[in-house]
Order: C-alpha cells, then structure tokens, then sequence
C-alpha cells in the first residue's frame, strides 16, 4: 500500500503494472490495489499536500456580487471581465433566439445543428479578427483538444510556452508529436528549440495573456522566431479576446501579429462560452474533416450563437470601448495600491491580477482571510501553478466600482499587517 501510494504521488504508475504482469504469470493471487484503494490514496495525497479541491455553490450574482452561504461578496475571482455576462441586451438576445430556434441545436454541426445563426456568427468573426473561416466550437478547452489532435503526426514537433494552459499542454502531451516546452516568453529559447532538426513540422504554441500571471507573451518575437524556422504558430487568447487591443480584437491584433491559428473563448470577456479557431480556408476544411470534438458533438444551442453575436456587438461598439477603458482605469488603480504592501505582484497590465503568496497553506489562509471580510478570492495551487507558486488570482471587472477596489486593497493592506 505504502509503495502503491508512492507510485501515486510521484506519478510512476510503471511499477506497479510490471508486478500486475509478473502476478498473472505465476499465477499467484492478485494483490493489486482495489479501485477503491486507489481513489482512497489520491484523495490521501492531494489533502496531504494541501492541494485538496473543493466547489462552493453560488446561489446568486456575478459580475461585481456573489452569494454564497446567504452572504454577499465583493467578487474577485470571475472571469466576466467585461461585465457582459448580466448585459440586457445580451441575456435578452439569447431569449429570443430561444424563441427563434428553441433550446438546443438537434444535433452535430455536420448532421443537422450548423444553423444560420452558427453560419453568421462565424462570418462575423471571421470577418472582425481578419481570417478567411472561423469554426465554432463548444468550449475553448474542446477547441485546443480538437485542434492538435487533427493536426499533429509523429514525425512533428509542439513547442509550447511552459506556462500554456492544460487545454493546450494536456493535448500536446497526448499527441504522437514530440512536445518541447520553452522558458516562459523567452523567444530566444523557442529559436534554440526550433533550432533541433526535426523530420515533421513544428508547432509553436503559446497564449495571448496568461491565464495565472496575466502577462501578456512577446508575440511579435516567436512569431519571427516560429518564420524563421516554417513553423506554424498557435495563439490561444481566451484573456485577451474583447477585452484588449482595437475593438477589443485581442492580444495579437493589438501586437500586429497573425498567427496562423488563432483561439479565441466566449467564457471570459465575453461573458458567456464556447469558442472558435480562426484560421485559413483550407485548414477550416482539414478541421471539418479530422478534428473530431466537432463530428461527434452536439454543436452549440443556436441562441447561444445569436447571444454570442449581441454580445460581439457590444465589444466592438463605444460601449465595449468605454468598459475597456474602465476596466483599464481600475487595474491602474489596483496596481498603485499594491505596490504599496508587502505583496509580490506579477508583471501584468490585463485583468488578471495574481498575488504570489508561495506556500499553499499561506495561500489559503490570505484566501480564507479576505472572505471572512466579504471578499471572494480563489487561493491557486499546484499542479494548476508551478510548485512554490500559490497565489491569489485576483481578476477585475468592468463592473466594479472604484470603491471596490479600495476596498479590496484596504483588506489586503490589513492582512499584510
Ligand atoms: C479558460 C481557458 C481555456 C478553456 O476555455 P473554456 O471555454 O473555458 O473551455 C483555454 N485556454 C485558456 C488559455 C484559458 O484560459
């Protein structure tokens, strides 16, 4: 039992299959661990090592509020950057295509749920990012699944930022490709990468603002260094779609970069889900056909879509413009305040807004702190970030006040005491 945990916690699962094999040669009585013992030693180790993982239920509210526990918070931990997840003429947009086209799609995009509204929506993006075809996804993590695995062959190469998000990383890992990962937006690492032959092609992966730090990556830079080598580069922007650069067409509009593969998510700012891969004609077509997240699953309820099109209007209209400029007025405001205290902060101009705390335990505590005074923050700890890197991810709003921000800071100040 003690040996199986181990193998557990360190992730060597080899040893403990080589014994099952030796078991059922010599026909001896089999001692594997039961699958209940199994889940009983994960569960052991993830509380052992603070890293335990709860949900707590909301029972109202988003944006700048939430309730929990009949209580309201003052809320940093969304991702509504925009604030366009309560917006009326968005939540009224998906009732009437409700009413147009009922509560769900029927079915696969390839059999009987690609509507007009999908079809237009598409268009729509296609036509605001600058690409030639956008293809609709259910959900950003769905969209860099079905991405790499369509693309990638076991002659290739992913040279991913190490910081990637585990949509990326995950399916990078699970490729028959190679998979090499470069120094946090260090373009002269992904060169010397790129630099090893390799007998397939190369793909540089990377994200527009990183979804724990909140920086934003050097696109202009690996995309120089991703030509150079005729590789083909991926940007995943699911934190910087609406919320940065002219309106609000995301972190590489804004760098004057064009990726060849460019994700964006509906989840964040633009405050509802789903996702789309622009890209050219050809590989939207090579995705139609390989990229199975899309063949066997039920494509998105075309109300969605018709919210998702009300809501990219909202983004591109002054509206959008003056949310953005108040959010950016708040992270200023944030920023000043923290770089008072005794806090580690992260080079960060976007929403995201991490405090490093390091330890877990200390992580938790802050946490646990803030929400006793009415303010909700999430503590953030391995394996979602680096070990020793617990941090409160804090995230702003456009639909916070000013006087939320002092308030958070005045609570933070107090609990630095
Ligand atoms: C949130 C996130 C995703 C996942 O998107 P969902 O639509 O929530 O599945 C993918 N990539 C990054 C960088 C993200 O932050």
């Amino acid at each position: 039992m003690t040996a199986q945990r181990d193998n557990r916690m360190t992730g060597q699962r080899g040893h403990r299959m080589t014994a099952q094999r030796d078991n059922r040669m010599t026909g001896q009585r089999d001692n594997r661990i039961t699958w209940q013992q199994r889940i009983d030693s994960a569960l052991e180790a993830r509380r052992a090592a603070e890293a335990f993982r709860v949900r707590s239920v909301v029972e109202g509210g988003a944006g700048r509020f939430l309730i929990r526990d009949n209580r309201q918070y003052c809320h940093f931990s969304g991702n509504d950057y925009l604030g366009l997840s309560q917006h009326p003429a968005i939540v009224r947009a998906w009732q009437q295509g409700a009413e147009n086209w009922g509560v769900g799609s029927g079915g696969s995009g390839h059999v009987s749920g690609y509507t007009t509204a999908h079809q237009k929506l598409e268009a729509s993006l296609a036509d605001w990012l600058g690409y030639p075809r956008a293809l609709l996804f259910i959900s950003g993590f769905a969209a860099n699944q079905a991405l790499i695995a369509a693309l990638m062959e076991r002659e290739d190469r992913i040279v991913a930022d190490r910081l990637s998000h585990a949509s990326l990383l995950e399916a990078a890992s699970h490729s028959p490709a190679q998979l090499r990962r470069f120094a946090h937006n260090e373009a002269s690492h992904l060169n010397a990468l790129l630099e090893k032959p390799c007998a397939g092609q190369q793909l540089v992966v990377t994200e527009g603002i990183f979804s724990m730090d909140g920086d934003s990556a050097p696109l202009h830079e690996l995309h120089a260094a991703a030509q150079q080598h005729n590789a083909w580069m991926l940007v995943d922007d699911a934190h910087g779609i609406g919320v940065s650069g002219e309106e609000g067409r995301g972190s590489a509009a804004r760098q004057g970069v064009k990726p060849d593969l460019l994700v964006v998510t509906f989840g964040k700012g633009f405050g509802i889900s789903g996702a789309a891969v622009l890209c050219s004609e050809p590989v939207a077509d090579y995705l139609l056909q390989f990229a199975r997240h899309l063949i066997y699953s039920t494509s998105m309820p075309p109300a969605q879509a018709v919210a998702l099109q009300a809501a990219m209007a909202v983004i591109r209209s002054d509206e959008g413009e003056q949310r953005r400029q108040t959010l950016a007025a708040l992270i200023a405001r944030f920023r000043a305040g923290v770089s008072e205290m005794p806090y580690h902060m992260t080079d960060s101009q976007s929403a995201i807004q991490p405090i490093i705390v390091g330890d877990n335990s200390r992580a938790l505590k802050l946490a646990q702190q803030l929400r006793e005074r009415g303010i909700w923050v999430t503590a953030i700890r391995p394996p979602t970030v680096p070990v020793g890197t617990a941090r409160l991810r804090l995230t702003l709003t456009a639909a916070h006040h000013p006087q939320d921000i002092d308030r958070l800071l005045e609570e933070l100040h107090a609990a630095s005491q």
